[in-house]
């Protein structure tokens, strides 16, 4: 697979790091990305995975776009209320980058079809904003072996860490309880400010692409919590759990994956 003149154009400012390479290129272009939820997190991550190159991004939502999304969701603006997410989201990155092929799923990710949309794919970006889907995103990349990029942001916090199946700590070892509904206030409760779910959002993209190319070292078995606030951060291992009954029985993944 070669790149075009027009790909070495529009990606020469990252194809010209000494940490990038034409072959970290072509090894996007060949990738195929699943983002599950295009809000607050999906917006940042789905547009720079698009703008960067990879070659098929899923995009995974069932919501339509409200007024009240509009603040901290920047792929969807005025004119779009009322009209479908993940189908606004693909209109608008194919603007953004032709290059991209992007498939709209707007559908509700449920346990008879989570394991469907994830398998093949090369990454799992896991935007959504319930703790019942992160489950569920977590269990299905798992069971698929796909790696997968986990967040969550809540007015001036964010937490971010990556997953290689089989490798690395999956979300359940990290968080063996899943919270009972209603326990942790939602974004609607407690609110989020727009730029701080733009920042936890790009961390995913560049852990995503990370994970992709192999370049720089993705946050396997650690966790990122950041406090938008003061702007600290801190990282806090985390380890396999042998019993995990989501990621236990999986093999080690292939290198690519
Ligand atoms: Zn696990």
């Amino acid at each position: 697979m070669t790149l075009s003149d027009s790909e070495l154009e529009r990606y020469s400012r990252q194809l010209v790091m000494p940490e990038w390479s034409g072959e970290a290129q072509e090894r996007l272009k060949r990738a195929s990305a699943i983002v599950v939820g295009v809000g607050a997190l999906g917006s940042p991550a789905a547009t720079y995975l698009a703008a960067a190159g990879v070659g098929r991004i899923g995009i995974v939502d069932s919501d339509a776009v409200e007024l009240s999304n509009l603040h901290r969701q920047p792929l969807h603006y005025t004119p779009d209320v009322g009209g479908a997410k993940a189908e606004n989201a693909a209109v608008k990155l194919s603007f953004l980058n032709p290059e991209v092929q992007l498939e709209p799923y707007p559908v509700r990710l449920e346990p008879t079809n989570a394991g469907p949309i994830v398998a093949g794919a090369d990454v799992v970006v896991d935007c959504s904003d319930s703790f019942a889907t992160r489950y569920l995103v977590n269990d299905a990349s798992c069971a698929e072996g796909v790696a997968l990029v986990e967040a969550g942001v809540l007015g001036l916090s964010g937490l971010v860490t990556s997953i290689r199946p089989g490798r690395s700590a999956c979300y359940r070892c990290a968080f063996p309880v899943e919270p009972p509904e209603g326990s942790v206030p939602s974004c609607r409760e407690a609110g989020v400010l727009g730029a701080m779910a733009g920042i936890v959002g790009s961390i995913q993209a560049l852990e995503a692409l990370k994970l992709l190319t192999g370049v720089g070292e993705p946050l396997l078995d650690r966790i990122l919590q950041l406090d938008g606030a003061d702007l600290r951060q801190t990282i806090v291992a985390t380890e396999r759990r042998a019993g995990c009954p989501a990621c236990a029985a999986v093999p080690a993944a292939a290198e690519s994956r």
